[in-house]
């Protein structure tokens, strides 16, 4: 069992202002009182007992905090401390200053492929780094793609949330259901076993979407955009992907590929000509090529409005929840159930994809 400092995380640190919420606390500013450098802290709840629903699971915040340790890269956020106090677990992070990747770019009037590229190429470091050390971040979305700061060219990548994250143990079988739906491979969905191409697929639907504008899968509702997934039903076509390069095209079908082993691997996109161009026309075409802007911009505002949406709806969910108790008087039986009835009330699919619902459909 990991051990984490029980000191009072507020002895050490000022607490500042909410930079973020996710599915199991929030994240905020922390300046450290001693040397008054800047950090992020993510609060996470920790479930009472084994029957509660309510919080992460001790063992997952473990899991972690020990794959972060694991990781030290630029591209990789960054963990410095982790304290535990009553329900509540903080992780003291590096302070991501420069907001989410797809809304940095969704500001900018135009994009040239060369520019987009040079933020995949950082993104496929952090990715090749993380699966070197055999760690999957099996939830490589727009939203756990952050940058150091909002000034070009002095930004850095920054993966962040590996609450999903596995390290792969040699002769594992690893199954997981769990992902966002647009972003998952196939293999997720048909619970087959998962190895580092996982990301390699979500790294292919991210090119995809900042190139066009458009989800390759998206359905109409989470269910279909599976079905889409598993029946390969994609197509790159000509109204988006006018100002596309074949190589572009020719880089993300080498990734969204079904059979995970026949996948690029993050080295081996470091070393395709799209990223890596070895001749003079090749700089070129991609000079040439831009980024379907007012598609890409489309789709950012609809992804932030259903963040807005999701977090609205979550919050509104959690109060009727702690209203039906409070009034109720419910015992600590009684409010486990109150806990499943809500779950129940979501779909199948959902119920699966538990976690990662939020900012995809
Ligand atoms: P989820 O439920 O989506 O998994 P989570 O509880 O794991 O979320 P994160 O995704 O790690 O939490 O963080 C939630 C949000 O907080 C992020 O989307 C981001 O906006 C913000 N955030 C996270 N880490 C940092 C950081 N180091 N610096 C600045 N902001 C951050």
């Amino acid at each position: 069992m990991a051990v984490f400092k029980l000191e009072n995380v507020e002895d050490l640190y000022e607490i500042g202002e909410v930079l973020g919420s996710g599915h199991f606390g929030q994240v905020r500013e922390v300046r450290e009182r001693a040397s008054g450098v800047r950090w992020a802290a993510k609060f996470l709840k920790i479930r009472r007992g084994a029957g509660s629903r309510l919080g992460m699971e001790r063992k997952s915040v473990e899991r972690e905090v020990e794959l972060l340790q694991a990781l030290q890269h630029h591209n990789v956020m960054a963990l410095k401390d982790v304290f535990e106090c009553r329900a509540e677990i903080v992780l003291i992070v590096e302070l991501i200053s420069g907001g989410e990747l797809f809304d940095f770019i969704a500001e900018k009037e135009n994009l040239t492929e060369s520019e987009a590229i040079e933020f995949l190429k950082q993104i496929l470091q952090g990715v090749s780094y993380m699966h070197s050390k055999h760690i999957c971040h099996f939830d490589l979305k727009p939203e756990n793609i952050m940058l150091s700061s909002n000034t070009l060219p002095n930004t850095d990548i920054k993966i962040i949330d590996f609450g999903m994250a596995h390290r792969f143990i040699q002769g594992e079988e690893y199954r997981s259901m769990g992902g966002t739906p647009q972003y998952i491979a196939p293999e997720v969905i048909n619970y087959e076993p998962l190895s580092t191409a996982g990301d390699m697929w979500s790294m292919g639907v991210i090119t995809f979407i900042l190139l066009s504008g458009l989800s390759p899968f998206q359905g109409n509702t989470d269910e279909e955009t599976l079905r889409n997934i598993v029946g390969m039903l994609y197509e790159f076509d000509d109204c988006h992907f006018s100002q596309t390069s074949a190589m572009a095209k020719d880089f993300i079908q080498k990734l969204l590929v079904k059979a995970p082993n026949e996948r690029m691997s993050a080295e081996e996109c470091l070393n395709h000509p799209w990223i890596k161009p070895l001749t003079r026309t090749q700089v070129a075409k991609r000079n040439r090529s831009s980024i379907n802007m007012r598609n890409f911009k489309r789709f950012n505002a609809k992804r932030k409005w259903k963040m807005s949406y999701n977090m609205v709806s979550a919050c509104n969910r959690l109060c009727r929840l702690q209203l039906h108790c409070k009034t109720s008087a419910l015992q600590d039986e009684e409010l486990r159930q109150c806990e499943s009835d809500q779950e129940e009330s979501e779909t199948k699919t959902s119920s699966l994809l538990r976690r990662r619902l939020s900012s995809s459909s």
